[in-house]
């Protein structure tokens, strides 16, 4: 056979060959956390032990380590169903933390003269015990909340430590949370309803007339500032919150007129999450400053400034330039050195700075792990195959290329073997359609098809890095294998579904092992966009997961950053429910290193069919009658009538998810 050796891009050519560690002879637990970037989104906190298991180092000022597979073992055992959210809560404490230090940091290097108060913005993660120990790691410094709805605020107001405590009240309010606010503030707490449009302005100047008390509030500005990012529509000029310049300067004026400029004690504006751009943020922050200065010279005496949210997380393992490539410090520097700046400028005083980071401080503290229940992949013949005499022309002449593919010709002819093996493919199905050709040939032919691709793939793979055609290269995702996971990607993972989000993924065991598969992840709901297509890569272009081939033990994939945002959105497409979840602690005196605090089953069957007004009295009575009437006719006995019915209710009490085999 003829050899064409492959052809190079120049610029390839000088580049060194890449380590061997991706080999299995060169494999190490390093090497699995270099293949799943674990350093590029973990941040330090999750990484690989010597058996091969992820493991979670929550607090950065510890060496304590908590192994993923350990705790799911332990709470598998104890009866919980997966999939199930793990919270390692310490590292709650350690972001809240974090983000206090740093702003202390930014504030204290540049010399600023106002303080900073973080809110944690509840509608990033309400659950109770991740909102408790935000509270509980942030009192040392004045950590406090904000929420939105009727729902969030009704669980805050009770909860506010002390009539200091600041809560920010933002989102649309009707008048009876309007109310509800103004009465907080009358039995002395600092409630500030952060007023979102004009009429909502009114409604409060009406309301504490009527009390005869003026409220305290805020006031949310739209600006000309935009950042970069999927959230991009949150702020500037096309925002659906916020009031324009031109109503601010009204309201200010009219509070003013009435002798009330001290009621208005915030200025808040929100770019939007995941900010990509740390100058545009900075730009923001000046046009607000800008803003504030002007109001406080006017006589209105502000004290906070507000600059929102979205202080951004690495999902992704993109170089310097993509996605979010400041830290947590760079932001809280632009910040406070941006206010100051232009407090400094204009020769006014320096407020205090507020910032709402929900993302930053809630993603990295769950992960969510789902059981594998089995997996598909691309039809193929054994090695060693030998054609049947009589076989086919069509089959035989994919076969002929299956068998050049495995030779080792150069790229260019690997190109024509893949192109006429697609033809040939093309031409059995046209056999088949016309009845030319029976179903087991037809069969043949598709695996040899894609015996054929299977053998190009790996011989392009093994020629190493360098220029391959767009066709060849696309292979590898087209023969990529499908795992069925328990989970449902609307209840768990709902930022991947709707923008293409892409969560880092890692099997929580066998990282020991090189892997040897590459899978799409397809969940259990019937919906053919309930996949995990789109992983974390360098080039933000992976479509498939390396995996390890099943071992007949249970396979269990961590799905981490799951803690801002995918915990709550969740929805129940298909009636799938909320997962099982277990929180869990460093505890240096155990000998596992930690313990598991708490655990929360999932939702149950007549949980979710309660929603959708189905009750398992009127079910049942349904399916009793039809026993009754089938055993009256003889197609079953009695007995086994009663075991049916017994079984069908069972059902009620059992989770959404499915069982394992
Ligand atoms: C959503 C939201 C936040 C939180 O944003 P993160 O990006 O999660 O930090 C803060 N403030 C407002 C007004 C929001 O709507």
């Amino acid at each position: 056979m003829r050899t064409v050796p492959l052809p190079r891009s120049p610029l390839i050519d000088d580049l060194p060959t890449p380590p061997a560690s991706t080999e299995p002879e060169g494999w190490s637990t390093d090497a699995a956390e270099d293949l799943y970037h674990m350093a590029a989104w973990g941040e330090g906190y999750f990484g690989v032990n010597a058996a091969g298991h992820v493991v979670a180092r929550p607090d950065p000022r510890s060496d304590g380590e908590i192994d993923l597979a350990e705790v799911i073992e332990e709470v598998v055992a104890g009866g919980l169903r997966l999939p199930a959210v793990i919270r390692f809560q310490d590292l709650l404490d350690t972001r809240v933390r974090l983000l206090n230090e740093s702003f202390s940091a930014a504030i204290a290097e540049s010399g600023y003269r106002g303080s900073y108060t973080g809110v944690y913005p509840v509608k990033v993660n309400q659950l109770r015990e991740v909102v408790d120990e935000i509270v509980e790691a942030g009192r040392p410094y004045g950590f406090v909340i904000e929420c939105v709805s009727k729902a969030e605020l009704v669980a805050t107001l009770p909860r506010l430590e002390s009539d200091e405590t600041l809560c920010l009240v933002n989102g649309y309010k009707d008048e009876a949370m309007l109310r509800l606010i103004l009465t907080f503030q009358r039995l002395g707490r600092t409630v500030l309803p952060v007023v979102e449009k004009m009429t909502e302005f009114d409604q409060i100047l009406a309301l504490s007339a009527e009390a005869g008390q003026p409220a305290q509030l805020g006031i949310r500005v739209k600006l000309a500032s935009v950042a970069p990012g999927p959230w991009t529509k949150s702020g500037g000029s096309l925002s659906k919150f916020g009031v324009t310049l031109p109503e601010l300067v009204e309201a200010a004026d009219r509070l003013l007129a009435a002798g009330q400029g001290d009621v208005l004690r915030l200025l808040h504006f929100h770019l939007g999450s995941q900010i990509g751009d740390v100058a545009a943020l900075k730009a923001a922050v000046k046009e607000i400053t800008r803003i504030y200065a002007h109001l406080v010279k006017r006589g209105v005496p502000l004290e906070y400034l507000d600059v929102g949210g979205g202080l951004g997380i690495n999902y992704d393992a993109l170089p310097l330039g993509g996605g979010v490539d400041y830290s947590m410090q760079e932001y809280a520097n632009a910040i406070v050195y941006a206010v100051q700046e232009i407090c400094d400028a204009e020769g006014v005083p320096h407020p205090t700075i507020v910032s709402e980071n929900g993302r930053a401080v809630t993603a990295h503290h769950s992960v969510l792990v789902v059981d594998v229940l089995g997996m598909t992949s691309k039809p193929s013949v054994p090695d060693g195959f030998v054609l049947e005499a009589d076989t086919h022309p069509i089959a035989r002449e994919l076969d002929t290329l299956r068998r050049a593919a495995l030779e080792a010709p150069g790229l260019g002819e690997l190109l024509e073997i893949y192109h006429d093996a697609v033809e040939a493919r093309q031409k059995a199905e046209a056999l088949f359609q016309y009845g030319y050709l029976g179903l087991d040939p037809l069969a043949l032919a598709e695996r040899l098809y894609w015996a054929t691709c299977r053998a190009v793939h790996d011989r392009v793979s093994a020629a190493g890095p360098g220029w391959v055609p767009p066709e060849l290269d696309a292979l590898g995702d087209a023969l990529a294998d499908q795992m069925l996971c328990d989970f449902s990607v609307f209840q768990s993972l709902m930022d991947h579904w709707a923008l293409g989000q892409r969560f880092p993924i890692v099997p929580i065991a066998r990282l020991d092992e090189a892997p040897t598969q590459r899978t799409r992840l397809v969940d259990i709901t019937c919906d053919s966009d309930g996949e995990v297509s789109r992983f974390v890569s360098p080039h933000g272009k992976k479509k498939a997961l390396e995996v390890h081939a099943p071992d007949g033990q249970p396979y269990r994939l961590g799905l981490f950053l799951v803690g801002a945002y995918q915990d709550i959105l969740g929805d129940a497409h298909n009636l799938f429910g909320g997962v099982a979840e277990a929180h869990v602690y460093l505890d240096a005196t155990e000998p596992s290193g930690y313990f598991v605090e708490e655990t929360i089953p999932a939702t149950t069957v007549e949980e979710m069919l309660a929603r959708v007004q189905y009750f398992p009295s009127d079910l049942q009575t349904r399916v009793q009658s039809l026993l009754r009437e089938k055993a009256q006719a003889g197609v079953i006995r009695p007995k086994e009538a009663q075991a049916i019915l017994t079984a069908y209710r069972a059902f009620f009490a059992r989770t959404t998810y499915l069982d394992p085999a």
